[in-house]
């Protein structure tokens, strides 16, 4: 079994040619030997998600559960459409779906106006997370929950399992609740939304930049630093990088595609 990261999505809420909005996966994965087995959790799936799981080879019937970190369109809006495509591709296993608290109200709602994957043959199982949650199963990992500042209540995900510490932050502006999400973790996939030079922006609207994403992965003791929600009509990945790597030599900039094994 060896485990990795996928990045299906890596933009911000500005639309780009290059990236699709948040969708990350965390993939487990067997190799036989003619073969190989996937299983993957799903961190956030914003619009159009489906697609872009499509153009890794990856089939969204491997995904056992998903994680949203909050309701901003670009991280939620694609999860109905991915589970029309496991309907059309007759899944049968469960599916868990993990939120901050009016997942369930937002699931229904949808279900009812849209009348999604209506004939399923498969489970939904929509579970609300507090903030604050800990060890929560999650296929093979334990998850625990902490409470980002952001403009709306956003859920950052701590993700262990015997392997390794995974931190993802979903959106948020720097807080000591960071920290705490990737003390010590073998990678911390931060936001870095904003440029330093535009860091009032990103206070207004409760982002980071590259530059305190590195600070909080300096602090914590992160070993490896991912950013990712990145605005690439803005600035380039080179641009991002050197912003930010004097204080953290160990960052890379996500883009659409990209495997990290873990
Ligand atoms: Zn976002
Ligand atoms: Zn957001």
């Amino acid at each position: 079994m060896s485990n990795l990261i996928r990045f299906f999505g890596t933009s911000a809420a500005a639309p780009s040619l290059k990236r699709g909005f948040a969708c990350i996966g965390l993939v487990e994965e067997e190799k036989h030997r003619s073969s190989r087995e996937e299983n993957i959790v799903l961190l956030d799936c914003g619009d159009g998600s489906i697609r872009k799981i499509m153009e890794t080879k990856t089939s969204c019937l491997s995904i056992s559960d998903i994680l949203i970190t909050h309701f901003h369109s670009d991280h939620l809006s694609g999860l109905a459409q991915v589970i029309e495509s496991m309907d059309i591709q007759k899944r049968t296993r469960e599916l868990n779906v993990f939120g901050p608290k009016g997942l369930e109200e937002y699931f229904a709602q949808i279900q009812r106006t849209t009348c999604i994957a209506s004939k399923r043959k498969f489970i939904i199982n929509v579970s609300e997370l507090d903030t604050g949650t800990k060890g929560v199963k999650v296929s093979d990992h334990k998850v625990s929950t902490f409470e980002m500042q952001h403009t709306i209540s956003c859920l950052g995900y701590r993700i262990e399992n015997s392997d390794f510490v995974l931190a993802y932050t979903g959106d948020t502006e720097p807080c000591v609740e960071v920290l705490n999400l990737s003390e010590g973790a073998d990678l911390l996939i931060h936001e870095a939304t904003f440029l330093q030079k535009d860091i009032d922006k990103a206070r207004s609207s409760k982002h980071s930049t590259p530059l305190e994403a590195a600070g909080d992965a300096e602090k914590s003791g992160t070993r490896n630093l991912v950013l990712t929600h990145i605005n690439d009509n803005y600035e380039t990945e080179e641009g991002i990088v050197s912003e930010c790597k004097t204080i953290y030599p160990m960052v890379r900039v996500a883009r659409d595609g990209l495997e990290i094994p873990l």
